[in-house]
């Protein structure tokens, strides 16, 4: 047969089987919205209607040339066509199709009358089998239901379980998931990933701009998009180990490819649907429009399928682009978006030329995935100009740092790398195993490795492994720590030898272990899975049930966390390579010293947050880590942050919230700085000679200099502010630091740009730097203030000039 002119094949099938249900689903398309059209069907198909059907996909293929064709069969509850119906179905099918083309057979179902010998059935016909089910059992219950209100999710489960099995698992097509705002969405998504979807969808609930579904549609609401990046969110962290349609979809279409789901993109529409009496339908989801919306008017039995997608209705739906509406057409995330659902376009007068009812939550979940996208893209040594800029004026936002963040997490992998190529394969059976479950879970679970190698002592102990004599014979093996804390994190399974370091087995970022003098340098560690492990020594056996068990549990030492609002980071007393910053490390603090800990940083991150808006965005984009330093002379102020330590600030207990405050943005300044420092080149690093640093009574390298300088803008900066928030002889001490600091810090700012040093993307940043600071010397202080900044610094000058002139 002739194939007519500009029309696109279908490469899918509908094929309906079954036309009632036996749940009573109160969000079903079929049943539930504006066409009724099932209640003139006969409920089941007839083998006559299954031998025509499959005559006509064949046909179809043959014509087009199609090397393989879908067929899905459906319902209603296609299931309720009984097992023999359905052996006969798949078979005549597949003697139909398969002279012309492969054939992908599949069944979706709602998975309660699914048992082992449909499996079996289905097993030998390899039909593919998709289950629909909403979530954990509270988002399933609210719709998913029998018509006397029981649940139905036990019996889903058991359907999955079957699924999952050894013997039906090739069967297992995956899950698909209708959407409920009212659900928890991590919830949904725990419950779902953990049944091991090969695939996984979200279907947004069907709706029209006549009858918007619960949320949508209402100017401003996106209450989809946030439950999706909810979704997302977890889904990434989880190391994105299930294949989620719709993200998956955005993210081909952001970078030219095709999308998965005809709910998302611009590809022509290429499924048909036949209905169990035969005739030739558009996609269901049509049926929300209004009552006989998906007819075409045509079927099997007196139509080829070209008359189909011949059909006005059908080629409308193949236009790309130019069969949007005139908003659509114009808008930003259209590659990827594509208007929407066809269905959910509908409005009475203007017919599907609209954008889709779901347009702000579209719009939104598309922008976020594809900026999360488009971060871990990112060349890791790049950074654009503007945030190159901002970083360089004292402050960066959370972009600004993510670039930062990149980069340190190509260093570090060289770094391992590097360590790896230095280490003999066989010298080191714990370095060696470490390695190999860091690979593995590389893949399986990426998320945990890379937050575990991300742990600002990860990179401390590497360098040192690297650059310390001996230190790569005695340590390295400290890597099977790290694959192993990343297995438990990810609720791995697995078995590896890790060291013992002073009675303890330390897991990076989790804790540590107290398992005594074992008599051997390492003990067997076993992931069991959900963050539960346990340790075996010739001196005992120990099982930790979380990660984070809590104390009093003396044997096992979990990190403890800070938290302020949304902010939360790892305090850490207990890894062994922390002790790396210019001041001695604290030990294992008590429940109380960290309850003291958790005061002053929930009160400075809140001043952070209230007078500092343009440093705590990136703080909390980069902060990971606060560590403890030890403090032998109580009341004295100590903080440090450490080059290799990227995202750690250390600091003794200081005496109030806005103290913590100040030693936080002050270091992080460096924490930023030493990170941009690691991608570019800002001075000669050949230099020798040092330079007068005001704050110092020692001259400092130009590199020294300029870590000192950037970290003084923050102090000005503190102080600048701090002036106005406190009262009588307080601010007038507050005033005069910010006078002295700025003093000071564009007196170094001008020694750095004379210094005949600085490369040109150096000089960009002293220029930066200075346009930050000179409009705050023109700032009024108090008199006394001012007088007093100008003969410190004046004495300071002239103490630098006698140590030069002896
Ligand atoms: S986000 Fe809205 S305007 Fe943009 S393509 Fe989708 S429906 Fe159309």
């Amino acid at each position: 047969m002739a194939v007519a002119e500009g029309v696109l094949p279908f490469r899918q099938f509908v094929l309906k089987i079954h036309s009632r249900c036996d749940l009573a689903c109160d969000h079903c398309y079929v049943y539930e919205h504006a066409d009724q059209s099932w209640r003139g069907r006969p409920p089941v198909i007839s083998p006559e209607t299954v031998a025509k059907a499959g005559e006509r996909i064949a046909e179809h293929a043959r014509d087009h040339g199609l090397p393989e064709v879908r067929v899905i069969l459906h319902g209603g509850e296609p299931l309720l066509a009984g097992a023999a119906a359905l052996a006969s179905i798949a078979h005549g099918l597949r003697r139909a199709v398969e002279p012309v083309c492969r054939l992908d057979l599949r069944i979706h179902t709602n998975g309660v009358r699914l048992n082992a010998e449909l499996c079996e059935l289905f097993r030998a016909e390899r039909v593919q089998v998709g289950i629909s089910l909403d979530g954990d059992r509270a988002a399933n219950d609210l719709h998913r239901r029998y018509a006397n209100g029981r649940s139905s999710h036990d019996q889903v489960l058991r359907a999955v379980a079957l699924l999952r099995g050894e013997r039906y698992r090739e069967i297992y097509a995956g899950l698909l998931a209708t959407i409920d705002i009212r659900s928890d969405p991590v919830a949904v998504y725990r419950a779902l990933a953990a049944l091991e979807p090969p695939n996984l969808d979200f279907l947004l609930p069907h709706g029209t701009w006549d009858s918007p579904p619960p949320g949508a549609g209402e100017p401003g609401a996106t209450r989809y998009a946030d439950w999706l990046t909810a979704v997302f969110g977890e889904w990434t962290r989880d190391g994105r180990r299930v294949p989620i349609r719709m993200f998956e979809s955005i993210i081909e279409t952001s970078y030219g490819g095709v999308s998965g789901t005809e709910s998302l993109g611009l590809a022509p529409s290429d499924v048909a649907v036949i209905e169990t009496d035969g005739t030739i339908e558009q996609a269901d989801s049509i049926k929300v429009a209004y009552d006989g919306a998906p007819a075409t008017g045509l079927d099997i039995f007196r139509h080829p399928l070209d008359a189909a997608a011949a059909h006005p209705a059908i080629k409308a739906r193949q236009q790309g682009i130019a069969g949007l509406s005139a908003t659509c057409r114009q808008c930003p995330v259209v590659t990827s978006c594509g208007g929407g659902l066809y269905a959910h376009r509908y409005r009475t007068g203007s017919g599907f030329a609209n954008p889709s009812v779901y347009c702000a939550d579209l719009e939104k979940i598309i922008t976020h995935v594809r900026a999360d996208e488009a971060a871990r893209r990112r060349p890791a040594h790049a950074m654009p100009q503007a945030h190159f800029d901002a970083l360089a004026a004292g402050y960066g936002d959370a972009t600004s740092v993510s670039y930062l963040s990149a980069a340190q997490r190509s260093v570090r992998r060289a770094l391992l790398r590097l360590l790896r190529e230095r280490v003999p394969d066989d010298a080191h059976g714990p370095f060696a195993a470490g390695w190999n479950l860091l690979i593995r879970l590389d893949k399986s679970a990426p998320a945990a490795v890379e937050e575990v190698l991300a742990h600002p002592y990860v990179r401390a102990w590497a360098e040192r492994c690297l650059r310390t004599p001996g230190a790569v014979a005695a340590d390295a093996g400290h890597l099977a720590s790290v694959a192993a804390a990343a297995a438990v994190r990810s609720g791995t399974l697995a078995e590896l030898d890790v060291p013992v370091a002073d009675g303890y087995v330390h897991l990076p970022t989790l804790g540590r272990l107290r398992v005594g003098d074992t008599g051997s340098a390492t003990a067997t560690l076993a992931a069991r899975g959900e963050g539960a492990f346990e340790v075996r020594a010739a001196s005992g056996k120990w099982h930790v049930a979380s990660g984070a068990a809590p104390e009093p549990d003396h044997d096992w030492q979990p990190v403890r966390e800070l938290r302020a609002g949304e902010v939360a980071v790892r305090f850490e007393d207990t890894d062994p390579y922390r002790d790396c910053h210019q001041w001695p490390a604290a030990g294992r603090l008590t429940d109380g010293d960290a309850a003291a800990w958790q005061a002053r940083f929930a009160a400075a991150w809140r001043l952070i947050e209230r007078d500092y808006p343009r440093y705590a965005p990136g703080v909390a984009a980069g902060l990971v880590v606060l560590l403890p330093l030890a403090n032998d002379e109580p009341g004295r102020e100590i903080s440090a942050a450490a080059r290799p330590a990227y995202g750690a600030v250390a600091a003794a207990l200081p005496a109030t919230g806005a103290d913590l405050a100040l030693l936080i943005i002050h270091e992080f300044q460096h924490v930023k700085l030493g990170a941009l420092t690691d991608m570019f080149d800002l001075c000669d690093r050949t230099d020798q000679r040092v330079f007068f640093a005001p704050w110092r009574d020692d001259p400092r390298p130009l590199g020294a200099l300029l870590q000192g300088t950037y970290a003084h803008i923050a102090v000005t900066d503190y102080w600048r502010v701090r002036r106005h928030r406190v009262d009588g002889r307080d601010a007038l001490a507050a005033a005069e630091r910010f006078a002295r600091w700025r003093t000071m810090t564009a007196e170094a700012i001008e020694t750095l740009a004379d210094s005949g040093a600085l490369t040109p993307l150096g000089a960009r940043f002293v220029d930066g730097m200075r346009a930050t600071v000179e409009p705050w010397l023109a700032e009024q202080v108090p008199a006394a203030a001012a007088v007093a900044a100008q003969r410190w610094a004046a004495a300071r000058r002239e103490a630098w000039q006698r140590q030069r002139e002896s």
